[in-house]
């Protein structure tokens, strides 16, 4: 399966699968999740006609694609391998949605969906990742010292994050790309929530002058200034993208999308 995610390196490639070979790459990525059934998650199951499966436990039938982030949209399988490698290469709108032959708005869906799946492989995001409504919006920065393995860099929800920001506003809040960035507070290495935020708050805020001596920072700057501001409502799952984007260290993020795509919400 390795083989198959890291040979997929540009979008030529996904252009050039058949309908049955992008099928076969999704239900193999799928099949490393295992099987569950839907009904009593009995994780024994007898294979009917592709891609249908048969509970051995209380016979319920069902699909492979059930209960997993890409059962929706309901979408054909090339189309999620193309907007998963647009995801990887940041391309979007019109030329991203005609690459993946979809509308612009299920496109989006399919973003958002794959978004979510990335987001929700880590514990602390599973809640955030399932809602869209009344979830966290500031979140902290901890970056790794001991430099033993793990990532170097890690972000999270914060409860009652706006009562931090109150408090933490006498330290002077600085913004760019619509984003605000506080350094060092309350035991996180830096909190970070979208501007609007603020102004809701009623917090003031000032533009930063020059970025340096924050390598995050630095990044998160670099790319919201090529997506000229990121919506408030999708400003968390778009900072839990750049925190795996950073950890990456440039690393292609597509094999990374297939895995989380395929796995039971
Ligand atoms: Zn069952």
């Amino acid at each position: 399966m390795r083989e198959i995610m890291d040979g997929i390196r540009d979008l030529s490639e996904v252009a050039e699968l058949s309908a049955t070979q992008a099928q076969l790459l999704l239900e193999r990525a799928c099949l490393r999740h295992g099987l569950r059934c839907p009904r009593c998650a009995e994780s024994r199951c007898c294979r009917l006609r592709p891609p249908r499966f048969r509970c051995s436990r209380c016979a319920h039938s069902f699909r492979l694609f059930t209960g997993r982030w890409i059962e929706r949209p309901r979408i054909p399988a090339r189309s999620w391998l193309a907007a998963l490698k647009c995801l990887e290469f940041d391309i979007r709108g019109q030329a991203g949605s005609r690459f993946a032959g979809l509308s612009e708005p299920v496109y989006y869906r399919a973003l958002d969906a794959a978004r979510r799946s990335l987001a929700a492989q880590d514990p602390a995001w599973k809640a955030l990742a399932a809602e869209s409504e009344g979830q966290p919006e500031v979140f902290g920065v901890r970056r790794s010292r001991n430099g033993k393995g793990g990532e170097p860099l890690r972000i999270e929800p914060v409860g009652g994050g706006k009562d931090l920001l109150r408090l933490a506003s006498d330290l002077g809040v600085r913004h760019r790309n619509g984003f605000a960035y506080l350094s060092a507070y309350a035991g996180y290495d830096a909190l970070v929530c979208h501007g609007a935020v603020l102004k809701e708050l009623g917090i003031a805020t000032r533009a930063f002058d020059r970025v340096t001596g924050d390598p995050f920072l630095s990044f998160l700057v670099n790319r919201t200034t090529r997506h000229f501001g990121i919506p408030r409502s999708s400003f968390p799952l778009y900072l839990k993208e750049q925190e795996l984007r950073f950890n990456g260290g440039g690393l292609p993020l597509f094999p990374r999308l297939l895995d989380s795509i395929t796995s039971y919400r």
